[in-house]
């Protein structure tokens, strides 16, 4: 890579220029987001469970995030996660369909 104000050529993990002394921060800047994806992919997760929408949803920015920068572990963790928010999602609705049998059972009863 190359500093973006003199154009020397610097390492990656430099910090600071060694000719100008201007502050490369690119490098940074990319793994803050490659982070916010690997939270998302946690949200995404922890959400397909109890809240499997919002599972579906930050599952979806994960993935967005995660491609952008060939992030392909979190990416496939998002998958996971929007996988068990469609599962959670048709449980939640067979489930739903049983309890108002149920329901209904008992109120034909009285
Ligand atoms: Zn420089």
């Amino acid at each position: 890579m190359f500093c973006k104000k003199c154009g020397s050529k610097v390492e990656p993990n430099d910090i600071y220029c060694n000719v100008c002394g201007n502050k490369l921060n690119s490098e940074k800047n990319i793994n803050s987001i490659n982070d916010s994806s690997v939270s998302m992919s946690t949200l995404a997760l922890i959400f397909s469970f109890f809240i499997p929408i919002l599972g579906l949803v930050f599952g979806a920015i994960g993935i967005t995030r995660a491609s952008q920068f060939k992030n392909y572990k979190t990416r496939n963790k998002c998958i996971i996660a929007i996988i068990i928010s469609i599962v959670m999602i048709i449980l939640n609705y067979l489930f739903y369909d049983k309890i108002m049998a149920i329901l209904l059972e008992y109120i034909e009863t009285q």
